[in-house]
């Protein structure tokens, strides 16, 4: 038997079920949250609503979500435990960084390039989080999470992103990139990881749903790596019948094996106000895919059997350790 590691422990891969590939309990700005959070943060009800939510998730069948929340996006797996306690729902936990740009303060000064040079601290705490932990919780990080945007390769970026495909590479834990589909972010991505001899096939290419560009899509696929569709709902990046006419054009062309639905939902984000973002963006949330996506998909061609490998082939395929 193959496992992950989940919130709940060691799972076998073969458990995992219908999976969604990019999903955050909470996105939060813990700095802000922490000196600011009396005036919008309510811990009892912020908690409750997360365990209302996914619970509905669950009863829709989803057995699991792969939460890349990082440092940067208000990683707290304590929270985290406590709700999965109260849902039958897996929740792979990630490490990583997460910037457009700059990396923060605590590591400019020590590792590659820097004033007191030495190793990339990075690393040895994405391993810690992947071999003994996320701090002190008996909880593994399962996967790396590192991002590149509208301000392309940056320094910062570049660092983390080699620190995330170094420690790819000496433990085997895959990888989720969060890309930018107008500057074509993913070739460069692919281009940083192949250098460091990262195995492209162990690799998401997050946000790649938020293209139309067959070119550009196919062109990251046959390098290996998995296009995450995973922004359903974010309607005003790219309108939903484009994102799902894109799916039905890639499986036609054979992709299925090459694609991972989500939303990039959250139970709660603090970067919006709540009623600009309901407004803005009505069906982003966590039951848009099976409301709406799953039948526009059916209805344009998209068979079971290739939803199936979308949903729960291709996520258990990714977890799994070559070995
Ligand atoms: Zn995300």
């Amino acid at each position: 038997m193959s496992f992950v590691e989940s919130v709940r422990g060691p799972i076998d891969i073969a458990t995992l079920g219908t999976t969604f590939m990019h999903e955050h309990v909470f996105v939060l700005s813990t700095e802000i949250l922490e000196n600011y959070g009396s005036g919008y943060w309510d811990e009892e009800e912020r908690v409750a609503d997360a365990v209302a939510k996914l619970r509905e998730l669950r009863a829709l069948g989803v057995h699991t979500i792969v939460d890349p929340t990082v440092l940067g996006l208000g990683r707290y797996i304590p929270r985290i435990q406590r709700i999965n306690a109260e849902v039958d729902i897996n929740i792979i936990a990630a490490t990583g960084v997460y910037t457009y740009n700059e990396l923060p303060h605590f590591f400019h000064y020590q590792g590659p390039g820097t004033m007191f040079g030495g190793d990339e601290p990075m690393v040895d705490l994405f391993k810690r989080d992947i071999s003994e932990g996320i701090a002190g919780t008996t909880v593994k990080a399962a996967f790396l999470k590192c991002a590149i945007d509208e301000q392309g390769m940056t320094p910062g970026v570049e660092r983390a992103m080699r620190a995330v495909a170094r420690t790819h590479v000496e433990t085997g834990v895959p990888i989720t990139v969060h890309t930018n589909v107008h500057n074509q972010s993913g070739v460069a991505a692919q281009k940083l990881m192949r250098e460091e001899g990262v195995d492209l096939t162990k690799v998401v290419m997050g946000h790649s749903g938020d293209s139309t560009d067959l070119a550009y899509l196919c062109a990251l696929a046959e390098a290996g790596s998995y296009l995450g569709m995973d922004r359903f709902g974010i309607d005003v990046l790219l309108p939903f019948e484009q994102r799902v006419q894109t799916v039905v054009e890639l499986c036609k062309r054979g992709y299925a094996e090459k694609m991972v639905l989500s939303h990039d939902a959250s139970c709660f984000i603090d970067w919006f106000p709540a009623t600009t973002k309901a407004a803005a963006v009505p069906n982003w949330h966590f039951t848009h895919i099976h409301d709406s996506v799953l039948p526009a998909l059916r209805e344009r061609g998209v068979t079971d059997a290739q939803i199936a490998t979308m949903l729960v082939d291709n996520p258990r395929r990714y977890f799994t350790k070559v070995q």
